[in-house]
């Protein structure tokens, strides 16, 4: 045997025994049926042609790897913003352990949700004996402060209806009368993870809210929307609103539950935003969104309950970043502290030391409609080419906007705006029309080995590195911290193309 209780081996190295050799051999040729190598190449120079790009673009009723998820997900993450607040997911248990899973892969942490793991019966029957079951063990079990329900696809198929279900849970006594259990149908065949935490977070303001008598004051709520990148952002977020002495309540702050100390114990619940502030919440002056399109709805119901509202798409980098401060600063009175302003002057001298290595650099940037826009957004103030903008849960209205920014600037002539196409689509434009560089998520690294475009992680999920969302990407400290991220990946391909002794190597620069 290739490894033993004494000697444990990675994958890595296990796969390459002969013993693991031969049998993926034999397998390949009994069951694999290969076609002969010779036509397996033609095929795959085939699929790297303008004539596959036009028939993978002409599919219609077929997504290969999307890049998004579906709307339970959005939900999950939406809940563990606030204080002591317990995702109840009413479907399927297996869609559940994937939330958990996803989520816990990219941040190195675990993630909670139950399930009222539906099965067959339930299929059948409906899934109410599911929910008076799954509420009263999750209220006894996990001890909770509220229960957020979510839906997968399974229970909106059947037509499950929350509202009635968890009105039969209190009647029934499954939770008390007066627990909190805020809910927002998911369905999954719509939208994304993105829209599912817009209708998570409206379906928990809408608890709070609804009956409450507003008494307009002068604080901001801030919803920073469905962001990989959380832990590092929210804490920046925090630290320009304590430097401009803004009071502002962040509607959704998983910071503190996806970045745990290790302390020997396990903590459920962490941080978060506070019950009373969220109640408190109805009576700010105004409520600002960081995205846009994660929070449509949230933002609707803020502005029916007579508050003022603006919404930003993922603002970083230096106009994005002005924009956002300045609209504070227009809400709340307060000006914008020199901090600030020093840290943007820092910016901006960082973006003109390095300009020679980016400037007319070409990129492909997928991932969400917001984080596309503000990382296009920043790539133009660099001087960098946006070539290929996509975004699977992008809508047209989205791609109008994304065309509209990419047109004013010089830098934007050859961007191509991809909304609702998914990351096969994006192998046969980077096949065709390949970039420098490339900015996404974890999945990108697949099209990195195929199409040679070297991979920026940035975004969501981000499953084979660790740690990077711990550092801010929005903001001021966000684009330097994004620049760095782009010089690094530039300065490792030169060096990379200029290390054969004798040969390329007088540009071997120890300078850069
Ligand atoms: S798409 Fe539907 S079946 Fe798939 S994980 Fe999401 S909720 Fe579950």
């Amino acid at each position: 045997m290739p490894q033993s209780a004494d000697q444990i081996k990675d994958h890595v190295s296990l796969f390459k025994e002969p013993e693991y050799q031969e049998m993926f051999a034999r397998k390949r040729e009994q069951f694999e049926c290969p076609h002969p190598p010779e036509r397996v190449a033609e095929v795959e120079q085939w699929m790297k042609s303008w004539d596959y790009r036009e028939k993978n673009l002409s599919r219609e009723a077929l997504t290969v790897n999307p890049a998004k998820a579906c709307q339970p997900l959005g939900a999950v993450f939406c809940a563990a913003g606030f204080e002591g607040m317990l995702s109840f997911i009413h479907g399927s248990q297996g869609c559940t352990a994937y939330f958990r899973s996803h989520l816990s892969r990219h941040f190195k942490e675990p993630s909670s949700a139950v399930s009222s793991n539906m099965t067959e019966d339930a299929a059948v029957f409906g899934g109410l004996n599911n929910m008076l079951d799954g509420l009263q063990n999750a209220h006894q079990l996990y001890k909770p402060k509220a229960i957020a329900v979510g839906t997968t696809c399974m229970a909106e198929v059947i037509g499950d209806d929350l509202q009635a279900f968890i009105a039969k849970a209190k009647q029934q006594g499954s939770v008390p009368e007066d627990f909190d259990v805020p809910y927002a149908h998911t369905p999954s065949f719509i939208g994304s993870h993105v829209t599912g935490y817009d209708n998570m977070l409206e379906g928990i303001l809408k608890h709070y809210w609804e009956g409450a008598t507003r008494e307009p004051g002068e604080t901001l709520n801030i919803i920073p929307g469905f962001d990989g990148f959380c832990v590092g952002n929210i804490r920046e977020l925090k630290r320009m609103m304590g430097l401009m002495g803004v009071e502002a309540t962040i509607m959704c702050d998983p910071s503190d539950v996806y970045d745990m100390p290790s302390d020997g114990t396990f903590t459920m619940y962490s941080g978060g935003t506070p019950i009373e502030a969220v109640k408190g919440g109805v009576n700010a002056k105004a409520t600002i969104s960081l995205q846009e399109y994660c929070s449509k709805k949230s933002l609707t119901l803020a502005e029916s309950s007579g508050q003022e509202v603006a919404a930003f798409n993922y603002p970083l980098g230096v106009a994005a970043t002005d924009e956002f401060l300045m609209k504070v600063s227009a809400f709340t009175g307060k000006p914008i502290p020199a901090q600030l302003e020093l840290e943007r002057g820092r910016l901006i001298d960082a973006m003109t030391d390095s300009m020679a290595y980016v400037h007319g650099k070409t990129f492909t940037v997928f991932g969400d409609p917001d984080f596309c826009i503000g990382v296009t957004r920043f790539l133009l103030e660099l001087g960098a080419e946006p070539v290929h903008i996509l975004s699977s849960n992008g809508s047209k209205a989205w791609a109008k906007k994304m065309k509209a920014i990419v047109t004013a600037s010089p830098y934007g002539k050859r961007a191509q705006v991809w909304p609702g196409n998914d990351l096969w689509h994006l192998r046969s434009f980077l096949h065709t029309e390949p970039t420098d560089l490339m900015i996404g998520s974890s999945y990108g690294k697949y099209l990195e080995r195929d199409c040679g475009v070297p991979l920026i992680r940035l975004s969501f999920p981000i499953f084979d590195r660790h740690h990077h969302h711990r550092f801010p990407i929005f903001g001021y400290q966000g684009g330097l911290q994004m620049l760095v991220r782009i010089l690094d990946k530039v300065f490792d391909g030169l060096d990379a193309q200029t290390n054969i002794a004798g040969e390329n190597d007088m540009s071997f620069d120890l300078t850069r």
